[in-house]
């Protein structure tokens, strides 16, 4: 029989117990008129960045609740998903105790992080056409499990999650799910964050590291009941996304007409490499993906990623992933990096 969920009976007792740090910026930020700053130890001299940043990311969180459908207070935003990322572990996650599950092959930092962070990572595979083992997984859960982690579209191997296993899971688990999105501007579904409010066992996480092109600002997003919003809050470091970040955010966000542009750009670019995938004799396989990225199995896939580093193009081999051997990884290029692949794919046929 499921639990209730109870976010009192997951967060760790220490976080639970403890206030947040009260920055300068928190202390003092309404006022209607020209003040003089003297309570953070700036330096008063201009360089466009001498002030700390808002700690709270006001203006950049709006424009994402905005856009996503969401109110703010249903979002945090770190330094990348890594950092959201570390914060659930340390927020919910007691070390050398707790327990997760992740669902191999899938992205390598929900490991490193539970290796990270002393929690142990129960694996689960993926059935054979990558999808959720609902039954095994939930049969992994005890009452020290505080997380599990799916990621939908899938990396490294490019599929969507069911809803169904997805529901499955948020109704049968009395932990948190974990829905990281990185590569939900690529597909066709719709992102879980609309379903906040019928689970609130759910957190979504996103970036804006791949379809927004912004991997170099490290910006990455949490959208999850407040209460849970809340928690991560008061174990941020204070100013976790500095100034030029939150900026470049926002002038990114702002530009939607140009972001899915460039997403249909990528995705026409996945459409031509894939059908030339297809046509090369050493390719096995081509899995259907809803990201910006192509899993293949090769014949041979050390000797193919050698032959293409000789060539000029580093593509991932992800090989020593479980369900996944000889698969190489293409992420989509600009159109003539794509057709530069192709033709030294081409050109490997016949060697
Ligand atoms: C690329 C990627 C991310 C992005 O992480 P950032 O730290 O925001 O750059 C997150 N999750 C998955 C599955 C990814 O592939």
């Amino acid at each position: 029989m499921r639990k209730q969920f109870d976010i009192n009976n997951l967060v760790r007792p220490n976080i639970a117990a403890m206030t947040a740090y009260s920055s300068a910026r928190d202390e003092f930020k309404d006022f209607d008129q020209e003040m003089i700053f003297l309570d953070a130890n700036e330096n008063p001299f201009d360089t466009k960045v001498n002030r700390y940043p808002d700690p709270n990311q006001t203006s950049l969180k709006s424009l994402l609740a905005k856009l996503r459908g969401v109110q703010s207070s249903h979002i945090l935003v770190g330094n990348g998903s890594d950092e959201v990322l570390d914060l659930l572990f340390r927020a919910f996650c007691i070390p050398a105790n707790d327990n997760i599950i992740t669902v191999p092959p899938t992205y390598g930092m929900y490991k490193v992080l539970a290796q990270t962070n002393d929690i142990q990572n129960q694996e689960v595979l993926l059935t054979s056409n990558f999808q959720l083992d609902v039954t095994t997984i939930l049969s992994k859960v005890n009452e020290r499990t505080k997380m599990i982690f799916v990621c939908s579209p899938n990396n490294p191997t490019g599929n969507i999650l069911s809803s169904s296993s997805i529901t499955a899971l948020l109704e049968n688990f009395d932990g948190l799910l974990i829905l990281d999105e990185a590569y939900i501007d690529f597909s066709e579904s719709s992102s879980w964050v609309k379903q906040l409010e019928n689970y609130p066992n759910l957190i979504v996480t996103q970036t804006l590291s791949k379809a927004y092109g912004l991997a170099g600002i490290r910006l990455g997003i949490c959208y999850a009941g407040e209460d849970i919003i809340t928690i991560l809050s008061k174990i941020k470091p204070p100013y976790n996304v500095n100034s030029l970040s939150q900026e470049r955010a926002f002038e990114r966000l702002k530009s939607q007409e140009k972001v899915s542009q460039e997403v249909q750009t990528i995705l026409e670019g996945k459409k031509q490499l894939t059908k030339a995938l297809n046509e090369v004799s050493f390719v096995k396989e081509v899995f259907p993906s809803e990201a910006n990225f192509i899993l293949t199995r090769v014949d041979d896939a050390s000797l193919r990623y050698t032959q293409l580093i000789d060539r000029g193009i580093v593509v991932r081999n992800r090989s020593n992933q479980p369900l996944c051997s000889n698969t190489l990884r293409f992420t989509i290029g600009t159109a003539k990096e794509n057709a530069r692949l192709i033709t030294i794919l081409n050109e490997l046929q016949y060697e």
